[in-house]
Formats: C-alpha cells, sequence, structure tokens
C-alpha cells in the first residue's frame, strides 16, 4: 500500500510520478505524445466543511471510481492529495484528444453524487493540461506546468480545461515577482490607506469608515487590493500587512480624534489567516491600547468563508474579540455558503449585502430578491445591515425604502486619503436625496 493511496486504492503521487516517468521513455522512444491532466475539483472544500470529513472523504471514493470508469486502456490516474489528481494519457494521437479526455472528465464531474447522509452534492472539475514533448520533457516540468494550466481553469471560472501555454510560466513569473516586491513594499512603506465613508441612511451624514490597502509601486503604478491581497494571503505576508493596517488605522484614528474631528466606527478587513492565526484578539487589543481608542470605535469585516472553514472554531475566536469590545461584520454576504443554523450562533453587529446584488438590484429581479432576503434577515437577528458599492439615486432609493442601515459607495464618496476623509467630515457632508 506504500504507493496506493488508502482511501481511494488510486496510485499515489510518487508512484503515478514514477509511472509518469516509464511513460515518458516509451514516449520517447517511440516518438509518440502524451499529456498530463491536472484535475482540481470544484466546491469540494465546501462540502468537506458543511458535511464533515467522513462525508468528504466518501465523496472522494466516489469521485475516484467515476473517474476509474472514464480511462481508456494505458492511461493512469492517481491522486495527488487533497482533492487533486492526475492523468497520464498515453499515448496521445494529437492534442485535440487531450481536449476530448478532459471535457469528458468535467461532464463526469458535473454529474450529482448521492451521498450516504442523503444529501446530493454538485461539486465540478477544472483541468490544466500539458504535452509531451511540446510543454516538457521531464515529470518535473510537465506537473508544474500542468497545474499552471489548471489554476488558469480556475480562474476562467471553474469547471472548464486549459492547455498549457508559455504564457502562464511569465505570468507566474511576473507573479513570484510581485511577492517580493509586496515583501519590499511593507518595508519601505510604499502601502497606504484610503478611507470610504458609510453614510448613515436615516441621517445621511456619515458615520464611519472602511480602511481599504492601497499600494503604489517604486515605478508610480498604483495595485489594487484585488491583485495584492490574494497573492499576500497566499506567501503570508499578509500578516505583517494585516498588522500594519490595524496599526495604522488606529494611528490615523488618533490623530483625528485629537483634532476634535467627532468619533466615528471605523471597519478594517481581516483575512483568513490572520483570522486563523490565534492571536488577532492580542494584536488588536495591543493596537487599541496603544492609541486609547475605545474599542467600540474599530470594526473587523470578516468573511463567510472564513467562518464556515471551522465554525466552532470561529465561534470562539469571535468570542475573544467580542471580549475586547470591537464591532463584527460580515462582508461581501451573500456570495458564500452561509450555514444559517451557525449564523445565529456568530456575535456580529452588521452585515454587509455585496455590491453585486445591489448593483443588480435595479436590473435584475433575483438580485433584489436576495437584498431583500438579507435585510429581512438582518432585521430578524437584530443585526445592522450596510449596502456596498451604491452607485446610483435608484439603487439608494430601493435600498432606503427597504430599510438598509447604512450605505457605502461611490455615490457618496470613494475611498479617499486620511486628510480628505477629514475634511469630509469636518464639512458635515450630508447624503442628498
Ligand atoms: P471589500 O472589503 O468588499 O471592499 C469594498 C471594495 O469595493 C473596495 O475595493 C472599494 O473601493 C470598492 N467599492 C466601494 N464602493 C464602490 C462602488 O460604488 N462601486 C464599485 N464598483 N466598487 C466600490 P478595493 O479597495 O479595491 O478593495 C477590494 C478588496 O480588497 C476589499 O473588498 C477587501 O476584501 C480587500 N482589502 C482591501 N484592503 C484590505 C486590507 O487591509 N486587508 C485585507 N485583508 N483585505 C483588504
Ligand atoms: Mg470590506
Ligand atoms: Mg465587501
Amino acid at each position: 500500500m506504500a504507493h496506493h493511496d488508502p482511501l481511494t486504492k488510486l496510485p499515489n503521487r510518487s508512484l503515478a510520478e514514477s509511472r509518469l516517468e516509464q511513460e515518458l521513455e516509451q514516449a520517447h522512444r517511440h516518438n509518440q505524445q502524451l499529456s498530463v491532466l491536472f484535475i482540481d475539483l470544484d466546491r469540494f472544500k465546501q462540502v468537506n466543511d458543511s458535511f464533515g470529513h467522513l462525508v468528504g472523504d466518501e465523496l472522494l471514493v466516489a469521485v475516484a471510481l467515476r473517474l476509474n470508469e472514464r480511462l481508456r486502456e494505458g492511461d493512469t490516474l492517481g491522486r495527488l492529495g487533497g482533492d487533486e489528481f492526475i492523468l497520464i494519457a498515453s499515448p496521445l494521437q494529437e492534442k485535440q484528444d487531450a481536449a476530448i479526455i478532459a471535457r469528458d472528465i468535467i461532464n463526469a464531474l458535473s454529474e450529482p453524487f448521492n451521498l450516504s447522509n442523503g444529501v446530493e452534492v454538485f461539486i465540478g472539475g477544472s483541468i490544466g493540461i500539458s504535452l509531451f514533448p511540446g510543454d516538457g520533457k521531464t515529470v518535473a516540468d510537465l506537473t508544474k506546468n500542468a497545474d499552471a494550466a489548471m489554476y488558469l481553469a480556475k480562474e476562467s471560472g471553474r469547471n472548464q480545461f486549459s492547455f498549457y501555454t508559455s504564457e502562464l510560466n511569465a505570468d507566474a513569473r511576473n507573479k513570484l515577482e510581485m511577492e517580493n516586491d509586496l515583501r519590499r513594499a511593507v518595508l519601505h512603506n510604499e502601502l497606504l490607506i484610503h478611507f470610504q465613508p458609510k453614510v448613515d441612511l436615516r441621517t445621511g451624514i456619515i458615520c464611519g469608515a472602511e480602511a481599504l490597502a492601497r499600494w503604489q509601486n517604486p515605478e508610480g503604478v498604483w495595485i489594487t487590493p484585488s491583485q495584492f491581497i490574494p497573492l499576500a494571503e497566499k506567501s503570508g505576508v499578509i500578516l505583517t500587512i494585516g498588522n500594519w493596517v490595524l496599526e495604522q488605522t488606529c494611528a490615523q484614528m488618533r490623530l483625528w480624534l485629537d483634532a476634535g474631528l467627532p468619533a466615528v466606527c471605523v471597519a478594517v478587513n481581516v483575512s483568513s489567516r490572520q483570522f486563523r492565526s490565534g492571536y488577532l484578539d492580542k494584536l488588536v487589543a495591543a493596537a487599541l491600547d496603544k492609541f486609547k481608542i475605545p474599542p467600540q470605535c474599530l470594526e473587523l469585516e470578516l468573511t463567510e468563508s472564513m467562518l464556515m472553514h471551522e465554525p466552532d472554531r470561529a465561534i470562539a475566536t469571535m468570542g475573544k474579540l467580542k471580549k475586547v469590545g470591537v464591532k463584527l461584520s460580515l462582508d461581501d454576504f451573500g456570495t458564500g455558503y452561509s450555514n444559517f443554523g451557525y449564523l445565529r450562533r456568530f456575535p456580529i453587529d452588521s452585515l454587509k449585502i455585496d455590491q453585486s446584488f445591489v448593483q443588480g438590484v435595479t436590473i435584475r429581479s433575483e438580485d433584489a430578491m436576495i437584498v431583500d432576503s438579507i435585510i429581512g434577515l438582518a432585521q430578524r437577528m437584530k443585526l445592522r445591515v450596510i449596502g456596498e458599492g451604491v452607485e446610483t439615486r435608484e439603487q439608494l432609493a430601493y435600498l432606503s425604502t427597504r430599510g438598509c442601515d447604512e450605505l457605502q459607495g461611490f455615490l457618496f464618496s470613494k475611498a479617499v486619503p486620511a486628510d480628505d476623509f477629514a475634511a469630509l467630515l469636518k464639512s458635515g457632508k450630508k447624503l442628498e436625496r
């Protein structure tokens, strides 16, 4: 069994790699092509998180069986670990054949799985394909390139396959460079924070702000958080950045308070690594203490996926944060897989409706329905509800008639430098209706 995965009985990584080695020798000798398919399940984590590891294991076994049925004579299927599988298709007549195999596997994985707990789950798969000899001649190169192609398939919206291209390599290099730049950015003060006002819909005045990280690299190029936060998350730099944002926000709030500006609640985004670190409450308490900020003036924005990963542990972490005295809100609400049983047990203060729903509210009835439900849910749970990404008067009108509490969006103001935010607060600018 040393060469097989005990759960699915498929060849494990080391056996799959030595098979690939043999197939490569064959292909080389006979001047044939072969292809490596890197298969990663979509939504496996959600099933595992929602129903537990036993159900997750059962699903993996079912996936292995289903994939096995699709193999052609001579193909090898292995499990690399977690929800990653590898398929070596050898020999291959032409490139198009690899696409046919990939399409076939994706179709097989799109069919529902009926699990023994009576639940029917829908997963799916993303596949990256590399070809011998075009995309590499060694086991290491072919698997690395198939993996890179798999990421492209995921990024293009899942349930797809992608062939490896040399541009992908350049892309991976760019990411690596950006990662190094990001480490430097923290050290060299290239990061800063902009503040986006939140407005109370009843009074029309500013009641808070969200702190949003900004990065201008030495070439003067602005890099958006959507580009660097995921990278920082992956490499772990997010712990340094996150703590910097926390401290810097408290320092800024102290300056505003000392200048006699009205105290408003400022929200900071928390990444899942920070949340799971085990010491976030200590860092938050230290930052508040250092700048003498009343805890209720700081809010932490969390996301559904980071709470649903290990809900009981998340509840304990949130409990520690509530002890410190800060507010907690659920960001981008509606985009994750919330389990309402748990939602009730989360000690949160507010829900932020994801901007995709807000922006669709006046054009798509489904989005309007989702917004109505979230507001209703928040009201029943006695939570404040904030509409994010409000850009038009129509969206504002919709939200305020439905009883939304606060608004954040370009209609009132985008995120602005600290001094501009102070000026806005001082001016007493009101939301026009
Ligand atoms: P988010 O927390 O959901 O923040 C709201 C994003 O929506 C911000 O983008 C904001 O500029 C944008 N936005 C606000 N109003 C509007 C609007 O009316 N229309 C449109 N189209 N967009 C609007 P930004 O600043 O690019 O941030 C993107 C994401 O990056 C944030 O989403 C947050 O998840 C993450 N992020 C930003 N700063 C930090 C940070 O310090 N730490 C962590 N962990 N994540 C951060
Ligand atoms: Mg946020
Ligand atoms: Mg958001």
